[in-house]
């Protein structure tokens, strides 16, 4: 039964959701190989060696959610909340200039306290650095927030949909719901984003199934990019003492997404990388293609703990980029050249 999904998948005949949940449990050894050897091979023909490096800048800590998952809740009294002035951003900005990105991600939790203006003028400021592309990844705002943001120039964003089971999204998500951040991803469709999506491995209550139906929703939405990383828990939250997301599991997720999304940017996150030492290594051989190095300035970065070690914490931008650059190369990989954008017809400049 596995070698047949996996005999459907190599054709490019759509897998449905049975083949899917076969695919997701295939067995460590010859299974695992021939499945992540497929995802490879479509990723190689599909976005060749390069590697996209998008910096990122996570330029506020504060949240007005308390996701029970994410450090960063707003009943987390035990961190020190902080935002970044502009004029670090812009410097932070800089830097990756220097470096040659063509991505800048302006990352922050639910912070009320830019306005939908403010954050446009951020994009815009950021824009006129470099010739980058822009994501943004802020959460849930109004429409016209969204609108704002893509009127500054704002070329991506990023809004995981962290699971599609609906259930034991509203339970981890209190106050907000599945149907509600759906809708926003097709606001910023329509738009005319570049729409990032994606989900967590491993949270709690999660099923083969529902890791299944994360896959078809992401096909569904039809998304440029998907984040795909494995849960880790954080002590000061109510799921505290729950295990990480499997290492494996994440890694057959990644790869049935690529034989689902030949098109999709997947980037081999840095929580795949703080579960283990060569997590994105190893994600970037099962259908990866996209890195997201820390810019953050080093004074910030151990304060955006959305969960505890995270990849890079200990670093600054500089030991990041050499890092990540270095671990491109060690594979046989090239870091990308340009904005790395949507290879979709639609987004073609
Ligand atoms: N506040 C925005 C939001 O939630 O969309 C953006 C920032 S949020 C910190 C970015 C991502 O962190 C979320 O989409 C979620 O998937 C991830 N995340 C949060 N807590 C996590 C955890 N404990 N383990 C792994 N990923 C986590
Ligand atoms: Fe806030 Fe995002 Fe963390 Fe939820 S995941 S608490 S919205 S920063």
């Amino acid at each position: 039964e596995f070698a047949k999904a996996l005999e459907k998948g190599a054709s490019g005949g759509g897998l449905d959701r049975e083949d899917i949940i076969t695919l997701l449990q295939a067995l460590p050894g010859e299974e695992e190989e021939g499945l992540f050897g497929l995802a490879d091979k479509v990723r190689q023909e599909n976005f060749g060696e390069e590697v996209h490096l998008r910096g990122i800048i996570e330029f506020s800590n504060y949240c007005r959610n308390d996701c029970f998952y994410c450090g960063l809740r707003r009943s987390n009294r035990e961190i020190r909340r902080y935002r970044i002035p502009l004029e670090e951003i812009l410097a932070a900005a800089e830097y990756a200039a220097g470096l040659g990105y063509g991505t800048i991600v302006l990352q922050a939790g639910e912070d009320p306290h830019y306005s939908g203006a403010e954050l446009a003028e951020m994009v815009r400021r950021v824009k006129e650095v470099g010739n980058f592309a822009v994501t943004v990844c802020v959460g849930e705002r109004s429409l016209e927030d969204y609108q704002l943001i893509k009127e500054a120039g704002a070329d991506r964003y990023l809004l995981k949909h962290e699971t599609a089971d609906s259930g034991l999204f509203s339970k981890l998500r209190p106050g907000t719901t599945l149907a509600e951040r759906i809708k926003r991803l097709n606001w910023l469709r329509e738009l005319g984003f570049q729409v990032g999506s994606g989900n967590m491995v491993g949270l709690p209550g999660q099923t083969v199934e529902t890791l299944a139906d994360d896959i078809l929703l992401l096909k569904e939405l039809d998304v440029e990019m998907a984040g795909i990383g494995p849960f880790i828990p954080h002590e000061q939250t109510p799921v505290g003492d729950s295990s990480p997301g499997d290492l494996g599991l994440t890694l057959r997720v990644l790869a049935v997404a690529r034989l689902v999304l030949p098109k999709t940017h997947l980037p081999a996150t840095t929580a795949a990388g703080t579960l283990h030492p060569k997590g994105r290594q190893m994600a970037l051989g099962c259908g990866a293609n996209v890195i997201m190095p820390n810019l953050s300035p080093a004074s910030y970065r151990a304060l955006y703990q959305i969960y505890p070690e995270k990849a890079g914490s200990k670093e600054d931008a500089d030991e990041s980029h050499g890092k990540i650059t270095s671990l491109i190369k060690e594979i046989g990989r090239s870091v990308g050249s340009g904005r790395g954008d949507s290879p979709k017809d639609k987004f073609r400049e």
